[in-house]
């Protein structure tokens, strides 16, 4: 069996991934051997395979602007509707007086028939006299 029948028994090579391996390997064994290395020590110099770390990712001006898109809409969804104004607040007028209610005028602000349910509930109105304040006056 030769040099490279024995290597490659059970393993794989690929040229891309591995050739930096082997010439570091040779590297190795040139500055350690003075024979050409048997495969056992060859596989011995041989660095471990190591995983090509991530490039660092390249932010494009174009991704930049889709991500924010994507932010946005994420945002729209998550956002909680505000009620829609239904109802129009109530007329305030500022220069209403008091009255009984809408019936009743400046001049006459119990009307009739506030009037009535007044009495009806509560009795006839009893007229103010200064005399049950004041005592009897002397005469
Ligand atoms: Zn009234």
């Amino acid at each position: 069996m030769s040099w490279v029948d024995t290597l490659t028994q059970g393993r794989v090579f690929h040229e891309e991934r591995d050739a930096p391996r082997f010439r570091k390997a040779f590297a190795i064994l040139a500055s350690t051997q003075r024979a050409w290395p048997a495969p056992r020590d060859f596989l011995d110099a041989l660095p471990a395979f190591q995983e090509p770390r991530e490039l660092p990712r390249l932010e494009s001006e174009a991704s930049k602007e889709r991500a924010k898109a994507e932010i946005s809409k994420l945002e729209a969804m998550l956002r909680t509707p505000t009620p829609a104004q239904s109802k129009k607040p109530p007329l305030i007028v500022v220069d209403d007086f008091p009255r009984c209610c809408i019936n009743g005028t400046r001049d006459r602000p119990l009307c009739d028939d506030c009037k009535a349910e007044a009495i009806e509930l509560h009795g006839p109105v009893i007229k103010f006299k200064k005399e049950a304040l004041n005592g009897p006056t002397n005469p």
